[in-house]
């Protein structure tokens, strides 16, 4: 088993149930254990600065698959949340799902950079991952609670914990 974090992110089509939902779709994949879950946060877009806000979560898993293979499970669940790839880079999306962490593995491969180059600089992606692993270390960088003093969260706004969107089924 190894411990793994995953972003995610919406802006369309509902993002809170978005998000929600995909915490159930990754709960339920196949050798893979739902953790922890932290508050959903609310962002301002990065990039193209004419789309809705995000919302963005961070989740622990406990797998066996290999990173590859998480990243295939990852993107089918963004395809079935009709996970639209368009050419502009950063544009809005339905879903988004981004491995942050892979265990202390570093990665860096055609499909897969790990840790995902966003950790370092995001606050959506920081901040949801301390409030779940505080003591975390990052690989080959050092404690998250260091990397994420320097970024600043301006912007980001808790709007909620998983479950109190989840019993309202909002
Ligand atoms: P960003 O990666 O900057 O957050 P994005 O999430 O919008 O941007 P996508 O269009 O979702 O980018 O993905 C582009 C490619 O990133 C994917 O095809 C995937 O192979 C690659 N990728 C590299 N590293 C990772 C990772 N750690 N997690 C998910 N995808 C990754
Ligand atoms: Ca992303
Ligand atoms: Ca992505």
């Amino acid at each position: 088993m190894t411990t793994v974090f995953v972003g995610l992110g919406s802006n369309l089509n509902n993002p809170v149930r978005q998000i929600t939902q995909a915490c159930d779709d990754i709960a339920a994949l196949a050798h893979v254990t739902l953790v922890k879950i932290s508050s959903l946060y609310r962002s301002p877009p990065m990039g193209p600065q004419n789309q809705p806000e995000y919302v963005n979560a961070v989740v622990e898993i406990a797998t066996t698959l290999s990173p590859e293979t998480l990243l295939l499970e990852l993107n089918a669940i963004e395809n079935r949340h009709d996970r639209a790839r368009g050419a502009e880079r950063w544009s809005a999306r339905t879903l988004d799902l981004d491995i942050l962490l892979y265990g202390d593995k570093l990665i860096k491969t055609e499909n897969l950079t790990i840790p995902h180059l966003g950790l370092y600089e995001r606050a959506f992606v920081l901040y949801p991952l301390l409030e779940i692993a505080p003591d975390l270390q990052i690989p080959g960088h050092g404690p998250l609670r260091e990397l994420a003093h320097t970024i600043d969260a301006g912007g980001l706004e808790k709007i909620g914990t998983f479950s109190s969107f989840n019993n309202n089924g909002f």
